[in-house]
């Protein structure tokens, strides 16, 4: 484990493991005889999407998008960017959306819309961590991680001005620093 300490651990590496594994098993499962496109949104799900897809035993494919609604700060803009694209069209695929996160649901919201568009054949939504509390928009998230409580979180993909996406677990900041003018 990468150590941190300022960092208090949420959700250590071998409960994320084991958590992953029993959702791929469920796609596994619910996919059987088809070959659908995972689309992993860039840059949070990067680590989760590759653990995910290696435990998924089925032909599927892998795409990537990129959007941001952060920039450099723990609070979401509300604008959602689409900074890049798919690199195929996905008329009559299965899509699975692979998210890090969802809070306020805006991103995912925004990325089924934009997919609908495309005419795929069904869209599911997978995310490692749904945080209800501040919820904006319904939005259904098929396959689920954890349900966590509102930190800002970071770890297992997921930054802090772009640091920390490389800690092994998911963890927050107990005592976030006061703001300096
Ligand atoms: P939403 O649009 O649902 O508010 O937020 C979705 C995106 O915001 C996520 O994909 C993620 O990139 C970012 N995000 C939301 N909550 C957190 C958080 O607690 N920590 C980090 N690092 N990113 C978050």
């Amino acid at each position: 484990m990468i150590v941190n300490e300022e960092v208090k651990v949420l959700l250590s590496q071998k409960q994320i493991h084991e958590r992953i594994e029993q959702i791929a098993a469920q796609i596994t499962q619910d996919y059987h005889g088809r070959s659908p496109i995972c689309i992993g949104v860039l840059k949070g799900a990067f680590i989760f999407m590759a653990d995910l897809v290696r435990k998924i035993d089925l032909p599927l494919r892998t795409d990537f998008l990129t959007v941001s609604s952060y920039g450099d700060t723990t609070k979401s803009s509300g604008i959602v960017r689409m900074l890049s694209d798919l690199s195929k069209p996905v008329e009559d695929e299965d899509l699975i959306i692979i998210e890090d996160i969802v809070d306020t649901g805006r991103t995912l919201h925004y990325l089924i819309e934009n997919l609908r568009t495309r005419n795929p054949r069904s869209i599911r939504t997978c995310a490692l961590l749904h945080k209800p509390e501040l919820k904006e928009v319904d939005v259904q998230i098929d396959y689920i991680g954890f349900t966590i409580p509102n930190h800002f979180v970071i770890g297992y993909g997921l930054d802090a001005a772009q640091k920390y996406r490389n800690l092994d677990y998911i963890g927050y900041f107990p005592n976030p620093k006061p703001k300096t003018i």
